[in-house]
């Protein structure tokens, strides 16, 4: 039961921080507000947005494909990344949902998730139990016990020191890497651009130092434009509780130049190949669904988690990883048809109050209730 006071020590972290940052910066809620309307627009016309993103990708270098199932994303990576290779992966809960990095290793590839929580995950061999913090539910000493795997000698630890063990680790596995997975908090359809936001610097490696870069997202993580896509970024950064967030990166092809005669060529230093998977597994379904749509307009940020009493006692074992808590109950019927997990709400209501996109969870919950019990 140590994940319980996991759970209640990142409930004290965040919640105050969360609020604070917004008191300080309250231009943030003006951007949600924008971020809302944009993925309104795009969840109501998906596929003109999806075919206007494919060929943005292919104008800017790159190449792009809409996956229409877990299968179809993993052969589709699986072609761009052979076997024999050494793989990062990085914040994607979409690579999770699509069991990329298992089917790499069985594929014969050395894959290594570089986040800091999905690296924990992936040496203990669970599930993630949050949507940004992976390895919420563990305490500094569960952490500092798995990552004896790494370094036999780690005992007595502090946070900081457990985090230098994954940063030597991994340094040397982001130099030797030959391919870069990512997600993305969004995607821009009028430049083919992938945002993505982080504090590690595992990002920015990843998407950098390898020769092939490949993003793996869904559907719904598409805005109109570069404009609402960075905007997107920054609030769930913000209700996320990491804000101004360390960095932000913006991908959009491979690497370019265009020092000599101001001609733009690719590739330059970065990678020489950028593919971007688009996965839909259930989303567009979803975005024609009259209750069920809200739920496409998550970013992520993980907030309704801290403030539901059902995922305070429940963590990792409410919803079906990645997606748990109030998001993760609405999201398990969204990806995997299992309405189950919606039963478990008790509508507190608290989740409702402080969604950036001011989602009504509870009704979309109340919904799915009502259709389980139906069936
Ligand atoms: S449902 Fe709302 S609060 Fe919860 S993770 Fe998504 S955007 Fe954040």
């Amino acid at each position: 039961m140590s994940w319980i006071y996991a759970v209640e020590r990142a409930v004290r972290n965040n919640v105050p921080k969360v609020e604070g940052i917004l008191k300080d910066h309250p231009y943030l809620l003006d951007l949600a507000a924008k971020v809302r309307d944009g993925k309104t627009e795009v969840l109501r016309n998906l596929d003109r947005y999806v075919e206007e993103t494919i060929k943005a990708v292919e104008r800017s270098g790159g190449r792009a494909y809409l996956a229409s199932t877990s299968e179809d994303a993993r052969e589709i990576v699986s072609k761009i990344v052979g076997s024999g290779k050494t793989v990062v992966l990085g914040k994607s809960m979409v690579a999770y949902e699509a069991g990329i990095r298992k089917h790499l290793i069985s594929t014969g590839n050395d894959v290594w998730e570089t986040d800091l929580g999905e690296f924990l995950i992936q040496l203990a061999d669970e599930p993630p139990s949050h949507i940004i913090a992976p390895s919420l539910h563990m305490t500094k000493e569960r952490a500092e016990e798995v990552m004896r795997s790494v370094d036999p000698e780690l005992k007595g630890a502090s946070h900081e020191r457990i985090a230098g063990v994954a940063r030597k680790f991994l340094r040397e596995k982001f130099v030797k890497a030959d391919v870069g997975i990512t997600g993305a908090n969004a995607v821009a359809a009028d430049t083919g651009s992938v945002v993505l936001v982080e504090n590690e610097g595992n990002i920015r490696m990843t998407t950098i130092l390898p020769e092939v870069h490949v993003a793996v997202t869904g559907v719904e993580k598409i805005l109109p434009n570069l404009e609402l896509a960075m905007y997107e970024a920054l609030v769930q950064a913000a209700f996320g509780g990491l804000y101004p967030p360390s960095y932000v990166n913006v991908s959009s092809g491979p690497s370019s130049t265009a020092d000599i005669e101001m001609k733009r060529v690719r590739p330059a230093h970065g990678p020489k190949e950028f593919h971007l998977v688009l996965l839909d597994n259930g989303r567009k379904e979803a975005a024609k669904d009259p209750v069920l749509w809200q739920s496409l307009l998550c970013v992520r940020c993980g907030r309704c988690h801290l403030h539901c009493p059902v995922y305070r006692v429940l963590g990792v074992n409410w919803g079906i990883p990645p997606f748990t808590g109030p998001m993760g109950a609405m999201w398990s019927a969204v990806i995997y048809g299992d309405r189950r997990p919606a039963m478990m709400c008790t509508h507190s209501g608290g989740c409702k109050e402080v969604c950036p996109m001011r989602i009504d969870i509870p009704r979309v919950l109340e919904e799915l209730k009502a259709r389980e019990l139906k069936r």
